[in-house]
């Protein structure tokens, strides 16, 4: 595989070549890797930014509903949408499979878009560079809108927000006392509540389960990277298409704000650190599961429930010994 014409084809669109440089970026293997971090270099800097999405809510909320139609709607406006999905559950069981392209028909035939589904995975750090990566190829491919699809699952949605430039959270119409089950940090972490189902006799409770997060989301600290009015509600029907327009208006509008006052690269740059110092940490750990230091660890280890050392004495050797610290 020549990368540097994977990277020319990726650069013109190619659709095909986009889904094997994916291919290449989900394997665990050591040579694609290096084929990977290669053609990642080759397409830095190619000044091409989209606008990423995070999105996250319970299974049966209308993720997939919301995703075909308020994707639908973009690329009727001639923007060109990817979606792409981070499943925290390695058994995928029936229902809750992200970014299932038989979920999404329209918009899976839309030549304007591009479905990618969520690959069976190993461990959620795995994922966060293989998401990320693949967030890299849709942008220098030239798409203006990635959707990054998330289940909640708190981790999985940290993991979401801190890749996206605008965080969603999906929502059912609900009484009063399941308000309180949404955490408060992923309240925290979302730009826009999406009260979705808001149509026929489900209307009303939308509107009033709109109005009641309304007013948590006023109680939450303003945040600086915030215009006025914002955390906020609205109303939406997947379902019936309705509201996709305001939403996506409300995203604008927040996405330029952004960018008007620097918080936009600000956060892509803390978004860039916090991914390298996250690297660096994988990297650590799984030192310490490969020999020699797993070994060296188990010998320490031994000596230390003998009485032989003490824990601290024992690290401190293990760090100086083998991690050169
Ligand atoms: P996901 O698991 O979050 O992806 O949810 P789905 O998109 O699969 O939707 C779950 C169920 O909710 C399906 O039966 C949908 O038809 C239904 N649903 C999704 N959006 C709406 C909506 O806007 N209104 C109504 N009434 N039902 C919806």
């Amino acid at each position: 595989m020549d990368m540097e014409d994977m990277a020319q084809r990726i650069l013109a669109g190619e659709r095909r070549a986009l889904a094997r440089a994916i291919t290449l970026v989900e394997s665990g293997r050591e040579d694609h890797r290096r084929l990977a971090a290669d053609l990642l270099e080759r397409l830095r800097g190619h000044g091409r930014e989209a606008l990423r999405i995070g999105m996250s809510g319970t299974p049966g909320v209308g993720k997939s509903t919301f995703i075909e139609s308020f994707g639908c709607m973009l690329t009727e406006q001639g923007l060109k949408v990817a979606v792409l999905a981070v499943d925290p559950s390695s058994a995928r069981s029936g229902g809750s499979i992200l970014g299932d392209k038989t979920r999404m028909e329209r918009l899976a035939r839309d030549p304007n878009a591009y479905i990618r589904p969520s690959p069976s995975q190993s461990q959620l750090g795995g994922v966060a560079r293989r998401t990320r990566e693949a967030i890299d190829l849709c942008e220098a491919a030239g798409f203006d809108v990635i959707l990054i699809e998330t289940v909640g699952v708190g981790q999985s949605e940290t993991m979401v927000a801190e890749m996206a430039d605008l965080f969603l959270l999906l929502l059912a119409p609900a009484g009063g006392d399941e308000l309180q089950g949404v955490k408060r940090g992923i309240m925290e972490m979302a730009d826009i509540l999406l009260i979705n189902k808001a149509d026929g006799a489900l209307k009303t409770t939308a509107v009033r389960t709109c109005a009641d997060y309304a007013g948590a989301l006023r109680l939450l600290r303003k945040r600086p990277q915030d215009p006025q009015g914002f955390p906020k509600a609205l109303t939406v029907s997947a379902v019936e298409e309705s509201g996709m327009d305001t939403a996506w208006t409300e995203m604008q509008a927040l996405a330029e704000w952004r960018r008007a006052h620097g918080h936009f690269v600000a956060r892509r740059a803390a978004q860039a650190r916090y991914w390298f110092e996250a690297e660096v940490r994988e990297a650590l750990l799984s030192r310490l599961k490969r020999e020699p230091v797993k070994g060296a660890m188990r010998a320490l280890a031994g000596q230390v429930e003998d009485g032989d050392l003490s824990a601290t004495a024992a690290a401190d050797q293990l760090m100086r010994e083998y991690l050169m610290m």
